[in-house]
């Protein structure tokens, strides 16, 4: 059984659209105070609007009780001292100066509990004390404008909306093995904007294995889209039902690896190619081991190879080193990628592949990510 990035935890076979990932090792060394400390704001956005509320009512309150004991300090620092808070002699009472904080902190009128034009003369200390009350209670009043803003405006949940079909399928088609997962939009009257797929492939077999040798796994392997071409963009209308296809070529991270070895392809040097872009002559996908010329197919690679091998031996050319050598115009060379279904269904077992469909919410023109999952099992 292999580990789900993306889980299907909501009704109907959908997701969450929240990855299963947590960050152990960064948690471990880096302490969560990091990140409030570089990005509070965010990690308070990430809250649940419930726990935000109350958090921020609490520091609000918080700030109105330690203006209150500000207050109440200051007056009693000099009871002598009228400053219109407490009557002369004695000083003001907690309740009171919480009434004073909070009439400051909400600026509701003004008027000072021991009613007296005494603070606008006396009370230097207490003018400050109301000065730093009302410059916080500004700032906070701007982060909370920003916070709701933002909060009830985000738009993550709006992927809840984009759904995926329960299965994948995969067919063969025309010697084509094609993977297909179906993309539709549940508020369809209201078409997203610029939506777009993306697919990885969650490799689990081996993944140990470059790790051993000292070089980065590679967990997550990029998988290209046939159609809607990701060479296009892979941009999708999602109002409609939407086809997501992958053809599972030699490149394929989800076809066998003893099949991709055979097959007589030019190796990919890191790059993720298709097939696809050289049956359509966009890319040479074959290359003569003899004279180094490249073909974009496979029967073009054998015409060459017929063709020359002809007329060499008609110029009787020496074989060592030509085109009629076997030991390098070997029969594999002209090998076609081809798998069994049961290949195909071995190499899925150790696989998921993570569907990401991306758009933008036509109302407050906020982006947002759609996930669905599919392993061997899904298909
Ligand atoms: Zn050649």
């Amino acid at each position: 059984d292999v580990p789900h990035f993306v889980q299907r935890n909501l009704d109907n076979h959908q997701s969450r659209n929240r990855l299963a990932i947590e960050n152990d090792h960064i948690t471990r060394h880096y302490g969560i105070s990091w990140v409030l400390k570089h990005d509070w704001y965010h990690v308070l956005l990430g809250w649940n609007t419930f726990y935000s509320i109350v958090f921020l009512l609490a520091l609000w309150t918080f700030w109105i009780i330690m203006f209150a004991v500000f207050y109440q300090t200051i007056d009693r620092s000099s009871p002598e001292k009228d400053c219109g808070l407490g009557i002369k002699g004695n000083p003001i009472e907690f309740h009171g100066a919480f009434a004073f904080s909070l009439e400051t902190c909400t600026t509701v009128g003004y008027a000072l509990p021991s009613g007296t034009n005494a603070l606008f003369v006396n009370c230097p200390g207490l003018q400050l004390a109301i000065y730093l009350q009302m410059v916080w209670s500004m700032l906070f009043n701007a982060l909370i404008l920003a916070f709701f803003f933002a909060r009830l405006g985000r738009c993550d949940a709006r992927g809840t909306q984009s759904l995926f079909s329960n299965k994948a399928i995969i067919e063969e088609k025309g010697g084509k093995w094609l993977f297909h997962a179906r993309v539709y939009d549940f508020d369809s009257a209201k078409p997203l904007i610029e939506a777009h797929v993306r697919l990885y492939t969650a490799k689990w077999n081996n993944y140990n294995r470059p790790k051993d040798r000292g070089e980065q796994p590679s967990l997550w392997q990029t998988t290209r889209v046939l159609s809607p071409s990701d060479g296009l963009g892979s941009v999708l209308y999602t109002s409609i039902p939407t086809c997501v296809t992958h053809h599972i070529d030699a490149y394929s991270p989800l076809s066998p690896p003893l099949a991709q070895k055979s097959a007589g392809v030019v190796p990919g040097h890191g790059l993720v190619l298709r097939e696809a872009d050289s049956d359509t002559f966009n890319r040479d996908g074959y290359c003569c081991p003899v004279c180094g010329e490249t073909y974009a197919s496979l029967e073009n690679l054998k015409r060459h190879i017929n063709y020359t091998k002809l007329y060499k031996k008609k110029d009787k050319t020496p074989i060592e080193g030509s085109h009629q050598d076997e030991t390098i115009v070997t029969p594999e060379l002209t090998n076609k990628f081809v798998m069994s279904e049961d290949e195909l269904r071995e190499s899925l077992k150790d696989k998921e592949v993570i569907l990401v469909v991306e758009g933008m919410e036509p109302l407050v023109s906020g982006t947002f990510q759609a996930l669905q999952s599919y392993t061997a099992e899904d298909v």
